[in-house]
């Protein structure tokens, strides 16, 4: 049988009451790996083919998602929404799904459409206020990279925030880090257009190292963004969101985020990522973890004093 899998250490903020009344809501961030992709274009040399088999695989994300009872969900690489839409809706989730205009998934043998992103959120705590989607645009034209966003009202504050996420354009390279800086742009303008002063959340795999210029743009552009998990760490980013080896090498680094406007929203805590002991020498995928990325994990709650109408 398959291991258990991986498990991580739950951290509080510094200077938080994990028992204080302020109704935290926990969201999660995870590029799931497109089943298309990890089975024939990742080439994961060291996973073995069983981790990868979508009759057993499908439950792993599954679990994942379940076992940690996030209260909003943000997925890229969905390439089986229909699935994770049944299954998330019998434990109370409604969810939204945006294809890639041109998903590499519809060109690789076996594949179910294209991949794109998707969005939960547990109907029991939020009511969708008004839902957008977006096509990221580089220097004005479409590009083969989307945005979802959700603008949401907390059933027990009464307060409306906004979630976004997205999964910007992959690969190394200058020319590739300043299409990410343009989308990241984009990103940005969308969020502009429909928040509203609201508080925000914004996530995704941008696929871009914090040194590359679009972190800056998320992290000091308007509105004003700051990074989850540098918040919980110190200021320190984490060493690895990913962590694989392909055919072509081994690949350690941080390239997923949760962006949130600090002026209005605390992180109360959050998820660390497994050791380096724990993920074990042939990194993730694996049998005891469902994709290559794994997944962020914070609980949030609403500032007390904080700029914005309802
Ligand atoms: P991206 O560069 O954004 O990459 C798409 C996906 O590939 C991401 O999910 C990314 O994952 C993953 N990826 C990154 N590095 C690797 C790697 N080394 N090996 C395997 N997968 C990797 O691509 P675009 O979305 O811009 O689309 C690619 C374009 O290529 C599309 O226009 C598509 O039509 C075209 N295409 C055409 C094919 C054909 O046969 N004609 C075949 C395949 C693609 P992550 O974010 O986790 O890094
Ligand atoms: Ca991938």
């Amino acid at each position: 049988g398959a291991p258990p899998l991986l498990r991580r250490m739950y951290r509080i903020a510094k200077g938080r009451d994990p028992t204080s009344d302020n109704a935290p809501f926990r969201i999660m961030q995870w590029n799931i790996l497109a089943q298309a992709l990890g089975t024939h274009a990742d080439n994961f040399v060291s996973c073995p083919p069983s981790a990868l088999d979508w009759k057993s695989r499908r439950f792993r994300i599954l679990e994942e998602i379940l076992f940690y009872n996030p209260d909003i969900i943000c997925l890229q690489e969905v390439d089986h929404f229909k699935f994770f839409e049944r299954a998330l809706k019998a434990q109370g989730f409604e969810g939204y799904f945006v294809p890639k205009p041109d998903s590499p998934c519809i060109y690789l043998p076996e594949n179910n459409g294209p991949d794109g992103c998707a969005l939960f959120y547990r109907s029991s705590r939020f009511e969708l206020v008004e839902l957008n989607t977006k096509i990221l645009e580089v220097w004005k034209v479409q590009s083969n990279q989307v945005a979802i966003m959700a603008v949401l009202r907390d059933i027990i504050s009464g307060k409306e925030f906004v979630v976004l996420t997205t999964h910007l354009k992959a690969r190394q390279g200058a020319l590739l880090a300043s299409l990410r800086h343009e989308q990241g742009m984009d990103l940005l303008s969308f969020l502009e257009e429909f928040r509203q002063k609201r508080p925000s959340i914004v996530c995704g795999d941008f696929n871009a190292e914090p040194n590359e210029p679009v972190y800056e743009v998320m992290t000091n552009s308007n509105p004003k963004l700051s990074s989850a998990y540098a918040r919980l760490n110190d200021g320190e980013e984490l060493p690895y969101s990913t962590w694989k080896i392909r055919g072509s090498g081994e690949i350690k680094h941080n390239i997923d985020y949760i962006f949130f406007t600090e002026d209005q929203l605390t992180v109360e805590g959050g998820l660390d990522m497994p050791t380096e002991m724990e993920i074990g020498p042939e990194r993730v995928p694996s049998a005891a973890y469902p994709s290559d990325h794994f997944s962020l994990i914070c609980d949030f709650s609403f500032n007390v004093h904080q700029s914005f109408a309802l």
